[in-house]
């Protein structure tokens, strides 16, 4: 039934939250009529396990919004389906002047957007899109001739000069909320609704710990202690300000400010080389004959390499959706070199099990730890999973508290000798790269 009253429709995607969200403050700012919508996609949803740990945070997190929305008389509308089918059907059910949203850099995103944008310029309403998600987006930090940068430490370097004094200032959003379209609640769908089971994980607190970000310098290298923010789903979720995040990077640790960097260059690689999805960046990588052994990358996927670091990391990763940044290029770099497998098995193996999984940072660390990526390592570098235990958990703590046989008869030999497979890697490298 049409609702004659107009609306502005603000769409959360990648940003669950109210405060410091630069769409919606703007979609607050043009209209005293908003009402905020989510979509559950069923494009993306039908890939996904049932127990999908990422659809019960997002399902938890929209239903505390949803419910801030209430106490300020309005709601979320939370609907299930195609979008553009749902849009079709919103565009019969509200008298709908403008839609705002924050954008999203991802190939699926964008085609998803494009045929949004058309559909509801067929019926005059223009779609507005903002930088939500990165501090800086597409070509707004190059080199001095317009070109994309591809390698981190100059692009990194220009990202600093580039900073406006205004860059991390918060969108007041979460005040203006007496802007909201007055409403009654409305229904959300159950997690049973969309097909999904509750999973019983403890998120990472959404909280930047000062204390962290103290010490993040000398601890973030190692896995066996919390040297690092765990912020990453947080972030990927937008349940965190980016802004609010790199305020706290640049007054506290500009070595963690850094690692937020890295995010925004790793969506600026995508923007401008969405190739590097399935294909290498540096096209020649495509020509390594990957190994292929189901058992090899069976043993891999289940921490059962008789690499400690290794197995601790892949079994980290299995019970939990998460697994420290040292430990993800050491894995990475394993079944890249040591085990001689396609970069692609890792990463989709990564997409699936990683609650912070996101398609730029992980196709990005995976090409980095092939070597075929923008400024990756070269490709003769070949990490030694037994000297990076040594140097970053001398006293197997980390591993001990995932691979608890370690060092009695029941865990395995190594299943590939260090010495052979550096030098296969390499010379396999050199072959297919010369
Ligand atoms: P912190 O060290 O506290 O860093 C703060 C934030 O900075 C992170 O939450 C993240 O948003 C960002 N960040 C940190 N390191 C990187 C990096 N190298 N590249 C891009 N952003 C970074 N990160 C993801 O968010 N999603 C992924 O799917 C992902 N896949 C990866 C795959 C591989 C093979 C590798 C080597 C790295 C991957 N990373 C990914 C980057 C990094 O490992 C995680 O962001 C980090 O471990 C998350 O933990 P944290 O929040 O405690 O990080």
């Amino acid at each position: 039934m049409m609702n004659n009253q107009k609306v502005t429709l603000f769409w959360h995607r990648r940003d669950l939250r109210i405060a410091d969200n630069a769409g919606l403050f703007k979609a607050l700012q043009s209209s005293s009529r908003v009402l905020p919508l989510f979509i559950f996609d069923t494009t993306i949803l039908d890939q996904l396990p049932r127990n999908d740990a990422r659809v019960s945070f997002i399902h938890q997190e929209l239903q505390r919004v949803k419910r801030v929305y209430e106490t300020h008389g309005s709601t979320l509308i939370v609907k299930h389906g195609k979008p553009l089918e749902v849009w079709a059907n919103l565009l019969r059910s509200y008298a709908i002047e403008a839609v705002y949203t924050n954008r999203d850099y991802e190939p699926y995103a964008l085609s998803r957007d494009q045929s949004v944008f058309e559909l509801l310029k067929t019926h005059g309403i223009p779609f507005k899109g903002s930088k939500d998600h990165v501090i800086f987006e597409k070509s707004e930090v190059t080199k001095d001739d317009g070109k994309p940068y591809t390698v981190f430490t100059p692009y990194m370097k220009k990202w600093r000069l580039t900073l406006p004094a205004d860059a991390f200032d918060a969108y007041e959003s979460e005040h203006l909320l007496n802007r909201l379209f007055p409403c009654a609640p409305s229904d959300m769908p159950t997690l049973n609704d969309l097909g999904f089971e509750a999973v019983d994980i403890d998120y990472p607190a959404a909280e930047i710990k000062e204390p962290v970000l103290e010490h993040y310098a000398e601890r973030r290298d190692l896995p066996a202690v919390a040297g690092t923010t765990r912020l990453s789903i947080h972030l990927r979720f937008g349940t965190i300000s980016i802004r609010a995040a790199a305020r706290a990077g640049a007054k506290i640790s500009e070595k963690w400010l850094n690692e937020l960097i890295w995010r925004d260059f790793y969506q600026m690689i995508l923007h401008h080389f969405p190739h590097s999805v399935n294909a290498a960046f540096k096209p020649m990588y495509d020509l390594i004959p990957w190994r292929t052994s189901e058992t090899d990358f069976i043993k891999w996927c289940e921490g059962k390499t008789g690499y400690p670091l290794v197995d601790a990391g892949m079994r980290e990763l299995n019970a939990t959706g998460f697994m420290h940044n040292r430990v993800r290029m050491v894995t990475a770099s394993f079944l890249t070199k040591h085990l001689l497998l396609d970069w692609r098995l890792g990463e989709r193996y990564f997409a699936e099990k990683l609650l912070d999984f996101e398609l730029a940072s992980n196709v990005g660390g995976w090409q980095w730890a092939a070597g075929s990526g923008c400024d990756a390592a070269p490709y003769f570098r070949v990490f030694n999973p037994a000297a990076q235990q040594a140097k970053f958990d001398p006293n197997f703590v980390y591993i001990k508290r995932w691979v608890p046989e370690y060092g009695s008869v029941s865990y395995p030999a190594p299943m590939v000798d260090h010495a052979m497979a550096r030098k296969r890697a390499i010379d396999t490298y050199k072959a297919a790269l010369s």
